[in-house]
């Protein structure tokens, strides 16, 4: 099954992690939130807004994606055409040293999107590509390899390398208030902190998150379409050890112990997961909503234990 697997060799990761590191310590490690405009100042990158309203400013992108070589605009006449077309939602002209971003994203999600377009040119094997950049390649769990790479150097940025998971091991307990607090300490959307706090879980504490539909009313996650999850996904340990379990199996976990709140915690439950071998495992799940969707965390407490009645 691929729906949690994160594809990205370790090698690259590992050099991604590096690069990440580099620039951290070029800026003097510096307190978060990350400033992304002074990462755009190190690397000598600009950034500017583009609206699909503003046909010079695009007819001047296109020119300058052409005069670079592009690809992409060789097949269209006008940046017009390819923002509409593709849903172009970020760019990166590395010879020009220009990220353009479609101004019509929201503010917080932008910042995960420059994040993307910075690490296509940090990211040694990208750097010779102009990358350009739909909805599908922005999404966490795009599985394009160089997109994948680029959303990992973003969130490795945005959350200052491993001081995210410093800081999380040195409060103790689960608890959205704090998933929430550290997130807004680090710039971030929830829906990305929890993302990284699912990928930065020690290889001994599998942990699981998922981003689905309200099990009980109807208008949350747009983003999941016709279906009822968007995103599942699984830390390394996870991903390796119960690689078995599906997106609807965890989704109907979920359903078993959410209520009928619309906002804040929907519920906790400790739910019980086969691995890979077939050996049960009991998980502590807990379901959250905040207003757009619904956010679940879940990590491994230990072999299963069968509670016995009386
Ligand atoms: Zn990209």
């Amino acid at each position: 099954m691929s729906d949690n697997r994160l594809l990205i060799d370790p090698y690259a990761a590992q050099d991604i992690d590096e690069s990440v590191n580099r620039i951290l310590r070029d800026l003097g490690n510096p307190e978060p939130p990350l400033r992304l405009e002074e990462v755009r100042e190190l690397l000598r990158l600009d950034l500017t807004y583009y609206s699909k309203a503003d046909l010079d400013l695009l007819d001047e992108i296109s020119h300058r994606a052409v005069m670079a070589g592009s690809t992409i605009m060789s097949n269209a006449k006008r940046m017009w055409d390819v923002v509409t077309k593709v849903g172009l939602r970020g760019l990166l002209v590395p010879e020009q040293r220009q990220i353009f971003i479609d101004d019509d994203v929201p503010d917080l999600k932008k910042r995960f999107l420059i994040g993307h377009e910075i690490s296509h040119d940090f990211i040694p094997w990208h750097r010779s590509l102009m990358m350009g950049d739909n909805n599908e390649t922005i999404s966490p769990i795009c599985h394009n390899t160089m997109e994948a790479e680029a959303n990992y150097g973003s969130r490795r940025l945005i959350f200052l390398g491993d001081r995210f998971a410093a800081e999380w091991r040195d409060t103790s307990g689960f608890d959205w208030k704090r998933v929430s607090a550290i997130g807004k300490t680090f710039g971030n959307t929830l829906t990305t902190t929890l993302w990284e706090l699912v990928h930065s879980s020690p290889p001994d504490l599998p942990a699981l998150g998922m981003i689905s539909v309200h099990p009980r009313h109807n208008g949350f996650c747009k983003r999941a379409g016709s279906g009822k999850v968007a995103y599942f996904f699984g830390s390394g340990s996870f991903n390796t050890q119960f690689s078995n379990v599906t997106k609807e199996q965890v989704f109907s976990e979920i359903c078993s112990y959410v209520g009928y709140r619309k906002q804040g915690p929907l519920g906790e439950g400790v739910q019980t997961l086969a691995n890979v071998n077939g050996e049960l495992f009991d998980f502590e799940f807990s379901t959250f909503c905040n207003r757009y969707d619904v956010l679940t965390y879940a990590t491994m407490i230990g072999p299963h234990r069968r509670i016995v009645g009386f």
